[in-house]
């Protein structure tokens, strides 16, 4: 055992007895389709930390795939949640109430295109990220009447019949279910890590593909919106080069085009900053968020400039659950947790989370690249190779074993660890994450 092996937490095998339990059960009853990577059966957690059903302790660095953006179980969170329930549990969005339009005036005074490009927004609300994106899928078609739409390789923006047409991060995740939407097209998103095109400038050189896409078959006249993440979450934790968002952007505004940010992933603070965008000043006219915006309860926004949200005719779009109060409770109390120092918390800790990261990718070359903005970070692990092989078998072994260990992890593109703890993270709690990765890493080498 070597002195990392020291702040290992597990006392029992994993799973135990009462997980094992509760997985039996469940396997009679639940889809199977559930991508679960490890038998983690969740008890409670406070702020980082989780425990399971048999007492197990583990530092979370998943987050409920980054929705605990305020940690497990915040107070604050917690308190306006029971406020809210105490008072109604719901409303239709037919009618008005005080937590829907309070988040709709924050989403306004926080959302890019006021803050970038001095335009007014407005909010559609929903309870995921699938249907905010759907939401302005509508939305740009609804206001440019055009057909086309272009999307990025790599892209996960969801799982319903339209969000899917653009998800692409595995192809198995569209396996069975064609023909999807038409009317989009894939381009790739640019990654100087493992570029597709020749030079320097990978941003530069989809630019130009996707003017020569344009030219010869895509029409741009045809083209509603450009659907992209700015960073790229489950395709592999991809920080576009600079100028890549300010040129798309350019493209969007010759052509008329919409252009749209997932922020489902990244945004509310996960990357140091309200917005990823905000990292390249650049304002989309449409964004959608879910995930860390209600710290886990289930709520879901397309944010668009007002010029052009204001289009939507009463009834063009709608649904019966938007502006929950619970949810809208819970997301009030997060941006206010968020603006008031959970995204600088993020950048602080994640900037010294990817200095521990860089010493660690000096002691094992199995660790390709390490990237990302505030908490949000991939470590691609490849085959010590100059071809830059990914190491999927050992991304899956570095996780398990993680798990093991009492590290709750997940994997993104090929062969990616990432770290999405909540932003409420500690500098204290990543160095303890970094022992463990260094034991997990270990343990995977040596085929443990
Ligand atoms: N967009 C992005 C960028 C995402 O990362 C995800 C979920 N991983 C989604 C959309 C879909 O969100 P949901 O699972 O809430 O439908």
């Amino acid at each position: 055992m070597n002195a990392a092996m020291k702040s290992v937490h597990i006392k029992t095998a994993l799973p135990g007895p009462k997980a094992q339990a509760l997985i039996a059960r469940d396997a009679e009853v639940s889809s199977p389709s559930y991508p679960r990577d490890y038998p983690f059966a969740m008890s409670h957690g406070r702020g980082t930390v989780v425990w399971d059903v048999d007492g197990n302790r583990f530092l979370d660095f998943a987050a409920g795939i980054a929705v605990c953006s305020t940690g497990h179980a915040h107070p604050q969170v917690v308190d306006a949640v029971k406020g809210a329930a105490d008072r109604f549990l719901h409303i239709s969005s037919d009618y008005w109430h005080e937590e829907m339009t309070a988040l709709g005036e924050r989403l306004a005074r926080l959302a890019p295109m006021r803050t970038l490009a001095g335009e007014p927004a407005m909010s559609f609300l929903c309870q995921s990220g699938t249907e905010a994106v759907e939401g302005a899928l509508k939305l740009a078609r609804y206001v440019t009447r055009r057909p086309r739409y272009l999307g990025f390789l790599g892209g996960f923006h969801g799982r319903t019949m339209g969000s899917l047409s653009f998800t692409s991060s595995k192809y198995t995740q569209q396996l069975g279910f064609a023909p999807t939407m038409p009317g989009v097209t894939h381009v790739p998103f640019p990654n100087p890590y493992r570029p597709l095109f020749a030079g320097a400038d990978q941003g530069k050189a989809v630019l130009d593909y996707i003017r020569l896409l344009f030219e010869r078959s895509v029409p741009a006249a045809e083209v509603a919106a450009i659907l992209v993440e700015p960073i790229q979450g489950e395709g592999g934790y991809l920080v576009p080069p600079d100028g890549f968002l300010a040129g798309l952007r350019a493209l969007c505004d010759e052509h008329g085009i919409l252009l749209i940010f997932d922020e489902v992933q990244a945004g509310v603070g996960r990357t140091g900053k309200m917005f990823a965008c905000e990292h390249w000043g650049v304002a989309p006219d449409i964004m959608t968020l879910a995930k860390g915006l209600g710290s886990g309860l289930p709520i879901g926004a397309v944010v668009a400039k007002r010029s052009i949200m204001s289009q939507w005719k009463r009834g063009a779009h709608g649904n019966t659950y938007g502006g929950n109060p619970l949810a809208c409770a819970a997301a009030n109390a997060t941006l206010d947790l968020v603006a008031e120092g959970l995204a600088d918390n993020a950048a602080r800790v994640g900037a010294h989370f990817m200095q521990r990261l860089g010493e660690l990718a000096r002691d094992y070359p199995c660790i390709g690249e390490v990237r990302g903005r505030g908490l949000m970070i991939g470590m691609e692990l490849i085959e010590n190779d100059a071809e830059r092989t990914p190491a999927r078998a050992l991304c899956e072994a570095v996780i398990t074993r993680a798990f093991h260990n009492g590290l709750l992890l997940l994997a993104c593109g090929a062969s990616t660890v990432r770290f999405m703890p909540p932003l409420t993270v500690g500098i204290g709690e990543v160095d303890e994450a970094i022992e463990l990765l260094r034991a997990s890493l270990d343990q995977a080498l040596a085929g443990a």
